[in-house]
């Protein structure tokens, strides 16, 4: 699936804005592994049958500074990583570094090294990729990922990528029992102009649940919520609101569990949801959310160099009084560094972000023209 699409999003760079393209993976049961995986309900070696093995979500977010910060705000639950290779470039590139640094920092330890495009190359150049590949991941999260050759472009050895999918990331044992959390990614109102009000349709929120199952017509809260001028300065109420509809995977469903985009219909005034005017909230079941927090506290793990700097620019200490850019799950914010310690950093934010201790939040600074990621903090 062709994922590169929101050019607007790759040019400002800062903000998130994740898809997901889904596949199924199938099983047939008279074939030998790996050629019995397919993404076919019927098996393409010998026509029999297949049978359903799961439903994968991949993360889509275009642009090298959108993966980085998606995968350190916490923006996306991810299961693991498929690292994806150019046989007919030398690895490892300077983003390649700076990819598999984020996915160690962030946790991120079931990963497949893919070595692409192996139909562009001949057999000595694919042999020498791969040994490049080894050399790269030696000492690193991806020491013993399995390095798959393919070509995505001609669907080859889809099959053997698929079986070290199964092998390498199974779907973790994921605890239902936790209060549902949704990071919301877009905001809708639905209604045509002109619409009757009587025959309105209530503000439309979609994002990835991050943890726990929400349920159809239960009570939400969303938070921060909306701007209420009080005196001379922002403050945010939460919104609170009736599930009317949820969807996932183009159907209406009862409940929506972690995996994929959903929307979630609600009884809320769609003035409120309109053009993405809830981007960057927090959703979960009423009174269970974090409090809102104006100033946060973090740990600061910096990167050694600026993320997509061209000259590689060394990222300093954090200081006093500079005004940093944080992204904490959807939401995005800038600050001021009202206290700088030793690897502990407190910052006071413009706009208010709902976050519990123990979340990550990219931090960027402004380098030249623009805003470069230089690391992440974990909020105390
Ligand atoms: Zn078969």
């Amino acid at each position: 699936m062709w994922t590169a699409r929101h050019s607007e999003e790759l040019r400002r760079g800062i903000t998130i804005r994740i898809g997901y393209a889904d596949a199924s993976f199938y099983e047939c049961p008279s074939c030998e592994p790996p050629s019995n995986y397919s993404t076919s309900p019927v098996c393409p070696n010998c026509g029999s049958k297949t049978k359903l093995l799961r439903r994968v979500s991949f993360v889509d977010c275009p642009g090298h500074h959108s993966l980085m910060v998606t995968m350190l705000s916490g923006a996306a639950l991810m299961d693991g990583a498929l690292f994806v290779i150019s046989s007919n470039v030398k690895c490892p590139q300077a983003q390649d570094r700076e990819h598999l640094l984020a996915a160690e920092m962030v946790g991120l330890q079931r990963l497949v090294m893919v070595q692409n495009k192996i139909d562009v190359v001949d057999q000595a150049r694919a042999r020498q990729n791969y040994e490049e590949i080894l050399n790269f991941t030696k000492n690193t999260v991806a020491e013993r990922a399995p390095v798959i050759p393919v070509s995505a472009q001609h669907k080859l050895n889809m099959d053997a990528l698929i079986c070290a999918i199964q092998e390498k990331i199974p779907t973790p044992e994921r605890n239902h029992q936790l209060a549902p959390r949704m990071s919301v990614l877009r905001s809708f109102d639905v209604n045509k102009p002109g619409t009757l009000v009587e025959d309105l349709t209530g503000g439309v929120v979609g994002g990835s649940v991050v943890q726990g199952v929400f349920q159809n017509g239960e009570e939400v809260e969303i938070r921060p919520g909306i701007k209420t001028e009080d005196s001379n300065r922002a403050k945010y109420d939460p919104l609170l609101a009736r599930v009317a509809r949820l969807e996932a995977g183009g159907g209406e469903v009862k409940e929506a569990a972690p995996g994929g985009l959903i929307a979630m219909g609600t009884d809320l005034d769609p003035s409120v949801t309109k053009s993405d005017g809830l981007v960057g909230n927090v959703v979960g079941k009423a009174g269970t959310l974090p409090p809102t927090l104006e100033k946060v506290s973090l740990d600061v793990d910096l990167f050694e160099k600026a993320v997509g700097t061209e000259q590689l620019v060394p990222v300093q200490k954090i200081r006093m009084n500079e005004p940093l850019v944080l992204n904490a799950g959807t939401a995005v914010t800038s600050g001021v560094v009202v206290s700088a310690r030793e690897n502990i950093a407190d910052v006071a934010l413009r706009k208010p972000i709902c976050s519990e201790p123990g979340s990550k939040v990219a931090l960027s600074r402004r380098i030249g023209e623009s805003w470069r990621l230089i690391g992440f903090g974990t909020l105390r």
